[in-house]
């Protein structure tokens, strides 16, 4: 659709305010809106910014960043594919930015851009990244200003789905009417949990449904009066929240994927690219599990994957290889990366998650031995002979991994990993001063 059109179908759907939105540095999701008064040439010019809001990280403390302070600007520039009409507020539309400078070239942190920078170099070797995400979150009640589990159920109870069936009936009925393919639905194991499932993207298309998916299930929970955490870990004794991404490489017409091989459960091309990913885990944690609450959840035994290794049919991996299904062999070949939350940047975790993939492939590398048990109950000198450590047991440990990454570190470009690293280490001077209530406070809305 053209800028045109879009008025057009925001005119017909009685829309009053447009929102830009864009996911930052801190892995919240922020807008500005537009009326449709002038919203064609908007379109064009974007909507301004101060550069100032990728140095602000997710308490809203403004972190001192060369070139990020009161003087200067960007524009946020919609992409006119993203366009949607919400269905959970009223007379309100949605489109995903890019962040450009004033010259019309995408500015240095733009992290839309950069998982765009990624797919290039996906695309030089005609192949594109499938990714879909498994979005685990809580529903709660607003009891006396704080919250309070929907249900106590068991895992997958149906007296848990029961709980939740109005939520997720329009849940559900909001994503589709936004083109967002979901797969499935079902009450998780911790109180109030809830899993939804949306399908696989090319990269992009996948992190701006992320995006979408995000606002989506929270929007429909404050329209009913409840409230919806996607925080890694809202409460400290419950289970975790994650966003277990699930990601394959195609050829770039998508007609065959590429990490299927009728021989074995994964191409050398998926092997080569996983072990890059298992490679740059560390690192990468500090893209795809990037809050201070996001250690919390990776631990041992909390089937979140605490130590660098991979598995067949093994949640104790961070890195998952579920077997496939039967007569769907191809299609359903994929690897699962679990730790990953949705206190992520979308873009920055495929983007990351490309450019680790994409070194273990340059480098031929091979997958070690897959773990067929928890490497919890391996001994200390098992797991050390067979070259399995603990992944960062700290949002401190994940960015230094990362900021000591020279793979990773390169393809972000120095002012986003700059920006990027002084927002989010800034968090843990925060937080790590602070109390358990606080850092619950702190995360249970913000994602
Ligand atoms: N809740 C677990 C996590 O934090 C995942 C459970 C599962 O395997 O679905 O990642
Ligand atoms: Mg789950």
């Amino acid at each position: 659709m053209d800028a045109n059109e879009i008025a057009s179908a925001a005119r017909d759907h009685q829309v009053r305010l447009v929102r830009f939105l864009w996911c930052g540095n801190d892995g919240t999701v922020r807008a500005k809106a537009t009326t449709l008064h002038g919203l064609e040439q908007r379109m064009q010019s974007g909507i301004g910014v101060t550069l100032a809001m990728e140095a602000m990280n997710s308490l809203d403390e403004l972190q001192p960043v060369e070139g990020m302070g009161p003087v200067g600007e960007l524009r946020i520039v919609p992409d006119p594919d993203t366009f949607r009409v919400l269905p959970y507020a009223p007379h309100a539309a949605a489109m995903l930015t890019d962040q450009l400078a004033l010259d019309g070239g995408p500015a240095p942190v733009c992290q839309r851009s950069f998982l765009k920078r990624m797919e290039a170099a996906l695309a030089v070797r005609d192949a594109v990244l499938y990714a879909g995400f498994e979005n685990e979150f809580t529903l709660a009640k607003v009891v006396d200003g704080d919250w309070r589990p929907l249900d106590k159920s068991l895992c997958f109870s149906t007296i848990g789905m029961t709980a939740s069936q109005e939520y997720a009936d329009e849940l559900v009925g909001s994503l589709d009417r936004q083109g967002v393919p979901v797969e499935q639905y079902y009450a998780e194991l911790g109180p109030g949990q809830q899993e939804i499932t949306t399908g696989y993207a090319p990269a992009l298309h996948a992190a701006d449904d992320q995006i979408l998916t995000r606002e989506t299930i929270r929007g429909v929970a404050t329209a009913r009066g409840l409230a919806a955490s996607l925080a890694p870990k809202p409460w400290p004794d419950a289970p975790g929240n994650g966003c277990h991404i699930h990601f394959s490489l195609w050829d770039r017409d998508a007609g065959r994927n590429r990490f299927y091989s009728p021989d074995a459960a994964l191409s050398r091309e998926a092997a080569a690219f996983s072990a890059g990913v298992l490679d740059h885990l560390p690192a990468l944690c500090g893209l795809t599990a990037p809050s201070y609450n996001s250690y919390r959840r990776i631990s041992p035994q909390t089937w979140s994957g605490a130590y660098t290794c991979w598995g067949y049919d093994n949640r104790e991996a961070p890195l998952r290889v579920p077997s496939v299904f039967r007569g769907l062999e191809e299609a359903s070949t994929n690897v699962e990366l679990k730790t990953a939350d949705a206190s992520c940047n979308p873009y920055l975790a495929l983007g990351g998650l490309i450019a680790a993939g994409l070194d273990g492939i340059d480098r031929e590398l091979e997958l070690p031995e897959p773990v067929d048990v928890d490497p919890e109950t391996m001994t200390e000198e098992e797991r050390a002979g067979r070259g399995i450590g603990r992944l960062p047991e700290t949002q401190a440990d994940a960015l230094d991994a990362l900021a000591a990454d020279s793979v990773l570190s390169a393809a972000l470009g120095e002012t986003l990993l700059r920006s990027y690293l002084a927002v989010r280490r800034s968090e843990w001077q925060t937080y790590s001063a602070e109390d358990e209530e606080f850092e619950r406070r702190g995360h249970f809305l913000k994602y």
